[in-house]
């Protein structure tokens, strides 16, 4: 017999197994206001409601439900809600502009848009069917009782993740029931969950689905605590208090940590216990050392991307490494590693690393070019560039004009062509220079008419359309940019003076 794996089946297992035990404690001072803590058998209670809340709308199965919120239960709850009956979440990063979302729920198709209340202003500037703010619709949006069934269909497109790459708009990822199934299973199974396991949210739930952990910690019936804005401090505050043993972050997080630790009176909370997942950029050594002693937490690094539900890698303590000394074991935590059950590694000729996987994207939303250079050959090209050795990845540099500043990507183009629509810029090129917290920081090279232009004024004109975090931190002002004979803009000779001395050239 054959039963399609559907993400409701985490649902299904937490509702079952866990129904009186606390499965997700609310950020307490949500806008609206806060779930608090919810059982199991109301989590799956509010799911079925909001599926059918859809089911009156109308909303087909396939059909696309944009959500745009900062961490929340209610956000949480709609990866099952909307997902588990068949139609597909749209979840959105919060700190986009109005354009940009708009952007994404027009290219989506999405039929509903579900708003965090301190982003109800959007509902006036987006054109959507249904417009909902959550926490102030409760009784609408999570107000419903029986769902109609789905039978379910594994190859089904689940989520649809919107991420900036190498074009000018972002492009839709298209992850599978399947997709996102293996990709917590899997991850569950490397990073050893359990029902113990206490998971705080320090990782936005929009990026990746939150790497999966809200579908992997559900079904193993560990409890989500949500964490709505990041801070270093109350990072450490919420771990003591609920006995957090593992979280999922960028290294700009793992650097809030550390330096809020350095503050902290009295004993580090989770010594011994938590354990860090890291990825979006290559942790360097010292801070792996620096997590392992100062705060006495485990270190686990992953690769992965949108693309890949993000899995691929894992680079865990193994014990043929335990009488190692702590720098050596930190430099082989340093390095992506190894392929998780299901993964195969390759690297091409071009030094590209190259990924098959059962939780590789189904494909780009409406953009079958994209789909079919990014799966060429059957094997999906990262645009990330690496060694691979003894089973281990190492990533080493990006063939892809993307910045990774903060843990979130930045097409380099996409900012290029805000700024090439001032009238008084000629030419302009956009890099990633090396910063010691935001990992790269966006840095724009400009050539003007001649017209007095400041840095201000230029990023100011980014401001109106771009998300703050992909808008230039710096701009450098230029008589001409390097370019080839036949005139290919030579950004390496740009990034030069920035990434001299360092061994990587990503950060
Ligand atoms: P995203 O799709 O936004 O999650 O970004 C994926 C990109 O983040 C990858 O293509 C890499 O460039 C980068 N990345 C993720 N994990 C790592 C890692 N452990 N080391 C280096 N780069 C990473």
């Amino acid at each position: 017999m054959f039963y399609p794996m559907n993400v409701k089946d985490f649902l299904d297992r937490a509702e079952t197994v866990y129904p009186d035990r606390i499965g997700i404690v609310d950020e307490p001072v949500q806008p609206a206001a806060s779930l608090g803590e919810l059982s199991y058998r109301r989590v799956a209670e509010l799911a079925r409601a909001q599926a059918s809340w859809l089911d009156d709308l109308g909303v087909p199965v396939g059909g696309r439900v944009a959500i745009v919120s900062h961490n929340s239960a209610r956000l949480l709850v709609s990866f099952f809600g909307v997902s588990g009956w068949g139609r597909v979440l749209v979840p959105i990063n919060f700190r986009l502009s109005a354009a940009e979302i708009s952007y994404i729920v027009g290219h989506s198709g999405s039929q509903v848009l579900l708003l965090d209340p301190d982003l109800a202003h959007l509902a006036d500037s987006i054109e959507c069917a249904h417009i909902a703010i959550l926490g102030e619709s409760d009784s609408t949006v999570f107000g419903g009782s029986s769902p109609r069934a789905w039978q379910g269909d594994e190859g089904a497109t689940a989520t649809l993740n919107y991420t900036s790459g190498t074009t000018a708009r972002p492009k839709g990822v298209q992850l599978t029931h399947r997709n996102l199934w293996l990709n917590a299973t899997t991850f569950a199974l490397h990073g050893g969950l359990s029902d113990q396991d206490v998971y705080l949210h320090t990782l936005p739930m929009f990026h990746a689905n939150g790497w999966g952990m809200p579908y992997g910690v559900t079904g193993l019936g560990g409890r989500h605590i949500v964490l709505r804005q990041i801070d270093g401090a109350e990072i450490l505050r919420r771990i003591q208090l609920h006995g957090v043993t593992f979280l999922c972050a960028a290294p700009a997080v793992v650097s809030m940590a550390l330096d809020a630790a350095a503050q902290w009176d009295g004993d580090i909370p989770g010594r011994d216990r938590v354990r860090i997942i890291v990825a979006g950029a290559p942790p360097p050594t010292r801070t792996i050392e620096r997590v392992r002693a100062e705060l006495g937490w485990e270190f686990i690094q992953i690769y992965g991307l949108t693309e890949t539900s993000p899995l691929l890698t894992m680079s865990r303590m193994r014990a043929e490494w335990v009488d190692l000394d702590p720098h050596e074991q930190a430099r082989l935590l340093g390095r992506a590693g190894a392929p998780t059950l299901g993964v195969r590694i390759s690297i091409d000729d071009g030094g590209e690393v190259l990924a098959q996987s059962n939780h590789n994207l189904d494909a780009y939303w409406e953009n079958p070019t994209a789909t079919a250079e990014a799966q060429d050959g059957d094997w999906f090209h990262t645009g990330d560039g690496g060694t691979f050795s003894d089973g281990y990845l190492t990533i080493a540099d990006r063939k892809k004009d993307v910045i990774i500043t903060g843990g979130e990507n930045v097409s380099s183009i996409e900012v290029e062509d805000v700024l090439n629509s001032h009238e008084a810029v000629r030419e302009v090129a956009v890099i990633g220079i090396p910063d010691e917290k935001w990992g790269e920081l966006v840095t724009a090279i400009v050539v003007t008419d001649g017209r007095p232009l400041s840095e201000s004024e230029l990023i100011g004109h980014c401001r109106a359309s771009l998300a703050g975090y992909k808008c230039p931190k710096k701009i450098e002002f230029v008589d001409s940019l390097p370019r080839t004979a036949t005139g290919k803009l030579q950004k390496f000779k740009l990034r030069e003076p920035y990434w001299q001395g360092l061994d990587r050239q990503v950060n």
